[in-house]
């Protein structure tokens, strides 16, 4: 992102989410929305939205709401959709076979264009135009890619994220269990499934939502 040193990082973390939104809003031809429309969109209370917008420049009018267009400049420029983002999939297991096929580029271009296996049935292959190297070669062919998914196996993340770093990538998307070990200025964000349903349905179970029927 660029300039964003003014931005809180809680902030920030929504920004996607809005911009999500409002990119919908603009193609269906709206020229402005009210935070009131926002907030049950997004889930995200009028409050916070109003604070959040306010870091962007953004004051909403009474009775206007915010103007869409403005807000999606923003966006853009702040979360550098106008540049690529290539990001490189290491791991084409079945989880790491469909965010190729799912690719992202419905919202915005970051963009898988390398993967990476160790199984030699799938190197050499492509998925959804994105060819599959050897991992042997990964520092041969990863290029100037700066951000990784990482779809292997827990035993192989340790590994795998040392050759990544050494091969110059900044920010892991790491969805494998392992709790990885990086050095100041490495990124990670983890994402374990099999974590965030168990604890979607604990939370269902015993903190049921006040509408919910019992
Ligand atoms: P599958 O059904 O294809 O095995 P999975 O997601 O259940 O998928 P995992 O054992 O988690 O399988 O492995 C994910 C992928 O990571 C597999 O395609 C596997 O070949 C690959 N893989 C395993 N070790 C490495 C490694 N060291 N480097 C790169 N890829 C690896």
């Amino acid at each position: 992102m660029s300039d964003q040193s003014k931005i809180p990082q809680a902030t920030a973390k929504r920004l996607p989410l809005y911009y999500r939104f409002l990119n919908n809003l603009h193609i269906q031809g709206k020229l402005r929305v009210s935070s009131k429309e926002l907030s049950d969109a997004v889930k995200v209370d009028s409050a916070t939205i109003r604070r959040d917008f306010s870091y962007f420049g953004a004051l909403g009018k009474k009775g206007y709401g915010y103007n869409v267009e403005y807000l999606l400049g923003f966006f853009r420029k702040t979360l550098d959709q106008d540049e690529n983002t290539p990001v490189v999939l290491i791991g084409v297991g079945n989880l790491g076979t469909a965010f190729l096929n799912y690719n992202f580029t419905k919202n915005n271009n970051t963009k898988i264009e390398i993967a990476f296996d160790a199984d030699k049935s799938k190197v050499g292959t492509e998925i959804a135009d994105i060819p599959i190297h050897h991992i042997d070669d990964l520092e041969e062919k990863i290029g100037k890619v700066k951000v990784a998914i990482l779809t292997v196996p827990v035993s192989e993340a340790q590994n795998i994220t040392e050759r990544l770093i050494s091969s110059g990538v900044t920010a892991i998307l790491n969805f494998t269990p392992a709790r990885i070990t990086v050095p100041e200025g490495v990124r990670v964000h983890h994402i374990d499934l099999a974590v965030e349903l168990q604890s979607l349905v604990y939370f269902m179970k015993h903190y049921p939502l006040e509408n919910e029927e019992q």
